[in-house]
């Protein structure tokens, strides 16, 4: 049958069903709506927590977006150490191509997920020649002890940790996701000031 849709939804070599490009794409495009249907849930509440542990949620100020998994959309991307594409959590989410995108190819985002004390927790079968091995960056408690957080609310990082995010930033800069470094400057404060 034929179809207009630019994207199709299916098997991933990744992980689960993927988002396949059915065209070509040019950076700055917008390949696919992150949900076409969707709820807006506060931040803080029980079933963002929830959703968050079994599927791709966006955060977006004070709320989460919550995708309703009868409809498939850019929520489905799976994650890439070389993603060529990048999620925007503005307005109602959407996924926006990063580097040419042949039709056929496998639509991939940067997760930049952050866990504390999971590491190993989601190993990375992205198959990117740089793939880190895992889809998270994970902070020890040991890594929280190299974090400190002064009165004026200035964040100083000693070593080994310090090590580990230059590298992490530089890797962030390469594949054009800086904007990750944010929710892990975030993390990281948030631990530090509960220690
Ligand atoms: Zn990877």
């Amino acid at each position: 049958m034929f179809s207009l849709s630019p994207v199709e939804f299916r098997d991933s070599p990744i992980a689960g069903r993927g988002v396949f490009a059915r065209r070509r794409f040019t950076p700055g495009e917008v390949v696919v709506a992150y949900a076409p249907a969707q709820r807006r849930v506060a931040a803080q509440s029980a079933e963002a927590t929830a959703a968050a542990e079994t599927r791709l949620t966006l955060a977006s100020g004070d709320t989460v977006i919550v995708p309703d998994t009868r409809v498939p959309g850019g929520w489905l991307c799976n994650h890439s150490c070389a993603p060529n594409a990048t999620l925007y959590a503005s307005g109602a989410g959407r996924i926006q191509c990063l580097r040419p995108i042949a039709p056929g190819e496998e639509v991939t985002i940067f997760y930049g997920w952050v866990s504390h004390n999971e590491a190993g927790r989601a190993p990375c079968a992205c198959g990117a020649p740089a793939c880190r091995g895992s889809i998270h960056f994970d902070v020890s408690d040991e890594d929280v002890k190299c974090v400190t957080v002064t009165p004026e609310r200035t964040v100083v990082v000693s070593q080994p940790l310090r090590r580990r995010l230059v590298e992490y930033e530089q890797f962030l800069h390469s594949i054009d996701q800086d904007h990750v470094q944010e929710n892990l400057a975030k993390m990281l404060v948030r631990l530090a000031l509960r220690k």
